[in-house]
């Protein structure tokens, strides 16, 4: 028999998806008359999430990419023009990660479900949110590089990765290096979309025709070896027309540089997602100025990320023209964060903003806002990779 609560918690979502088919006015006007009916709306949302900005979105005719506040960790979400939609991590444990997705998912981007899901490498940041999520959203395929019995880094990691594996989804697939992720076909006249995974577990594959020597590959020092499973992390780039992102998930300094040199395997971008929340282990120079992005974007935390040595090869690369954060560098040393205007959150205790990128149906040009202080820049994408 169904709760009270529960019930309520159907009729809301159900006034809610008839809204989004409709129109914003009809909606304010719908979520009004619930909450003056005394039907408790809060249970329609997740109770822990404070984003503010509800906003229905037509279905989708542009590419369009959020990074949403995990604090910390990562979820990046890409809808197609399609409005098939690829879910990259799923943040930490338990309601608070899990229900931000699920909002910027539902009440965002206007999804119903999620088509696939990659989860990059086996740390808590990254998987930690999946099997919440699954309860909240179908998600239908599930893209790993397959769940290790142990893992030296993490002594739980067993009973830590019990509920991703129990968790419910149609499909599972192991991703291979020059794999490429079938995604549905996009209306005629619209540039080729592709999602292809260019590395896991340190095995690359060369993306470019072209593959320029990297440069500056005599200059850059090792640094001690990393075993953990931030250097297995899956790789991906996805193209659109000439648009080109780049996410690298926790690739280390060593590995990075082994994308580049002695070949640059991955060519130039127009986005890169800064690599591993922006901390010092990750984020060799070689690698940022050989991507030569004109935009990065950085999923930190208040007191994660924001590397001085990261913020420094951001700085340094000519060819970056603005660098996005998820949150402002909160430690003492706060003169490594970009200026304020480019960073989706300022305080300790926020309202979990995101960060939207918008390609141009064309893919000739894009737009990266932050909805919550009506922030927002185009990019004229790069002609040549
Ligand atoms: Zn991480």
């Amino acid at each position: 028999m169904f709760s009270r609560a529960k019930l309520t918690l159907q009729i809301c979502t159900n006034i809610y998806y008839l809204c989004m088919k409709r129109n914003k006015t009809l909606l304010t006007g719908l979520l009004s008359i619930a909450v003056l009916a005394g039907i408790g709306m809060q249970s329609a949302v997740p109770v822990t999430s404070k984003i503010s900005t509800l906003k229905a979105t037509a279905p989708a005719t542009e590419l369009t990419i959020y990074w949403i506040d995990t604090e910390g960790g990562a979820a990046t979400l890409m809808v197609t023009p399609a409005g098939e939609s690829v879910l990259i991590d799923t943040g930490n444990p338990g309601e608070r990660d899990a229900a931000r997705i699920f909002e910027v998912a539902s009440q965002v981007a206007g999804l119903k479900q999620i088509d696939h899901l990659v989860t990059t490498h086996w740390h808590i940041d990254h998987y930690g949110g999946a099997a919440e999520l699954a309860k909240k959203i179908p998600i239908l395929e599930v893209l790993d590089k397959g769940v290790p019995d142990k893992l030296t880094e993490d002594a739980n990691f067993a009973a830590n990765i019990k509920a991703y594996q129990e968790m419910a989804v149609q499909k599972r697939t192991r991703i291979k290096p020059n794999q490429v992720l079938k995604l549905k076909a996009l209306a005629k006249g619209l540039p080729n979309l592709s999602l292809r995974f260019v590395g896991v577990d340190k095995a690359f594959a060369t993306v470019t025709k072209k593959t320029p020597n990297g440069a500056g590959c005599e200059d850059t020092k090792d640094k001690p070896a990393d075993t953990s499973d931030n250097a297995n992390s899956t790789v991906l780039v996805m193209n659109y027309g000439a648009f080109r992102f780049f996410d690298g998930a926790d690739l280390t300094w060593n590995i990075e540089k082994s994308l580049i040199c002695p070949q640059n395997l991955v060519g130039t971008v127009d986005v890169f997602q800064v690599n591993h929340h922006g901390l010092n282990q990750s984020n060799n120079p070689v690698l940022i100025q050989s991507l030569a992005p004109t935009v990065s974007i950085m999923g930190n935390g208040t007191r994660k990320g924001c590397g001085p040595e990261t913020i420094t090869a951001l700085r340094n690369t000519p060819s970056i023209q603005a660098q996005y954060q998820l949150h402002k560098n909160l430690r003492p040393d706060s003169l490594f964060n970009t200026p304020n205007t480019y960073i989706a959150n300022l305080k300790q205790n926020c309202n979990a903003n995101y960060l939207k990128l918008t390609v141009a149906p064309d893919g000739k040009n894009y737009t990266v806002s932050i909805p919550a202080t009506n922030h927002q820049k185009t990019f004229t994408t790069k002609t040549t990779h």
